[in-house]
């Protein structure tokens, strides 16, 4: 069936009819030296496919005003004592974009270019997501701008306890709950669990995700992300009649995600011909060790040294071919300044917002099968929600339990999203858009306006 594509905002205004959309962007030429601001702004990527997609559900012009901007958008200055003595403020955000279907769910994430139009798209990304694996969340983010490998221990407890209190009244188990993302990890969220607890005189395990074991956390959530990915690269091998065993996976970013994808497709019998990281890249032909290579990591703090593979240039190693590229590193990695190079047959989005809207064109032209971040990654918010109902039922499951309810989840919403894309004639990303902003609108108008 022929797909109808999102290209430019400005030829997304051109499908729109005025309502939907009253806001024009005009796409400015682009620059001989790379993507536009515009290109990169994850809040503008957003709200135009989330435009688009309202568009082909002829969703009323009411609920597109209320689903378009999220709910809630909370700025805390955060002042804090260094070791040296001084005193220093930190910038931090909580944004929640939806509390219809549930409490408001998503991570917390460390890092010096956090702002705030790209919280908000990851806070509506997360309504999206929790809706396309149909589990009882909405959708929230934050972010604190800092650079949290140049703090110590001791900084970032006491900047984690300061940003928690600073939310106590807008997160809790039945409002929002935060979750590790980029930057921040499990040690982090017992700092959020404890601080949380403090305030309301009692151990309140279920008010984060992300855990420790022994303080509430699931089995199976560190390694749930990656597991996801796994799962839905198994489902498009199927879908394209194609065999895992020696499938070319490229991956990009070594960290939570990116290391347990490529450990999981290694153990599945997948060859990962390439890992991508910050400090330079790996390649080889014949398929990375990845249990030398963790081994080497752990001893070494790098990937870069690593002598089952030859050293290659970060941005060269996305771009050789191979069969799946899973980018599992950060927003804007594919855009419309090396689309185009590309040659892979699956693109696998384990990163949030990796891939622009001119990259989506581009990729569409060369017939890559697009597997989007709202779906392949939804393995690790999927396991949050096992913690969360672990938590609160007090008794937990065997890995082996959370494992099985998470293949399930995640091979329905692969079959699920495929399906929308077909029966809708649009792209797998807009079929994911759709199906959740469908969901999403249901409830709220089951819920009603209160006034
Ligand atoms: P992480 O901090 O553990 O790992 C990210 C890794 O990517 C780091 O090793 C970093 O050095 C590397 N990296 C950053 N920029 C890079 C670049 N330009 N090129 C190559 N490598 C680069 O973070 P994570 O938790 O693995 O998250 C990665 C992505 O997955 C983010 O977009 C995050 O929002 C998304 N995500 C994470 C989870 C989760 O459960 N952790 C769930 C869903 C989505």
């Amino acid at each position: 069936m022929a797909q109808e594509s999102l290209t430019t905002p400005t030829e997304r205004m051109a499908t729109a009819d005025g309502k939907l959309g009253a806001k024009v962007v005009s796409q400015p030429e682009q620059p001989a030296g790379g993507p536009t601001e515009e290109e990169l702004n994850p809040w503008i990527t957003q709200e135009s496919r989330f435009d688009f997609a309202a568009k082909k559900l002829n969703l009323d012009d009411g609920m597109w005003k209320v689903l378009r901007e999220p709910t809630r958008e909370i700025i805390v200055h955060i002042p804090v004592q260094m070791d040296d003595g001084k005193i220093e403020v930190f910038t931090g955000y909580r944004v929640q974009h939806s509390m219809a279907r549930g409490p408001a769910k998503g991570g917390v994430r460390y890092a010096k270019n956090v702002s705030l139009d790209e919280v908000r798209a990851l806070a509506s990304w997360m309504t999206w997501k929790c809706a396309v694996v149909n589990i009882p969340f909405g959708g929230a983010k934050g972010g604190v701008i800092c650079d949290p490998h140049s703090m110590s221990q001791g900084e970032l407890e006491r900047m984690t306890r300061r940003y928690t209190a600073e939310l106590m009244e807008f997160i809790g188990p039945e409002k929002d709950v935060p979750a590790p993302d980029m930057g921040t990890n499990e040690q982090i969220m017992a700092w959020m669990m404890d601080t949380y607890s403090m305030h309301q005189r009692q151990t309140v395990t279920s008010v984060v995700t992300g855990k420790p074991l022994n303080i509430g956390g699931s089995r199976g959530r560190l390694q749930a992300t990656g597991h996801g990915i796994s799962v839905v690269c198994d489902c498009a091998l199927q879908f394209l009649a194609m065999p895992a065993k020696g499938c070319r996976v490229v991956i990009q970013g070594f960290g939570n995600v990116g290391s347990n994808t490529a450990r999981l497709l290694f153990e599945k019998g997948y060859t990962i011909t390439g890992v991508a990281e910050y400090d330079g890249g790996l390649w080889n032909e014949q398929g990375i060790d990845i249990s030398a290579l963790l081994r080497h990591r752990a001893e070494l703090g790098t990937i870069t040294g690593f002598a089952g593979a030859q050293a290659a240039e970060s941005p060269d190693v996305i771009t050789r071919e191979c069969d799946i590229l899973v980018p599992a590193a950060t927003e804007n990695v594919i855009t419309s300044a090396n689309a185009a190079e590309l040659k892979c047959r699956i693109l696998c989005e384990g990163a949030n917002g990796p891939t622009t809207i001119p990259a989506d064109e581009i990729l569409a032209d060369k017939g890559v099968l697009v597997l989007p971040d709202i779906l392949a990654n939804a393995g690790g918010v999927t396991a949050s929600y096992f913690e969360w109902v672990q938590d609160r039922m007090g008794y937990f499951w065997t890995e082996a339990e959370v494992n099985e309810r998470l293949d399930r989840i995640m091979t329905d919403s692969f079959h699920d999203v495929i399906s929308y894309a077909q029966t809708h004639g649009v792209n797998n990303r807009i079929a994911a858009y759709m199906l959740a902003i469908d969901r999403v609108a249901y409830t709220t108008r089951q819920r009603g306006m209160y006034a």
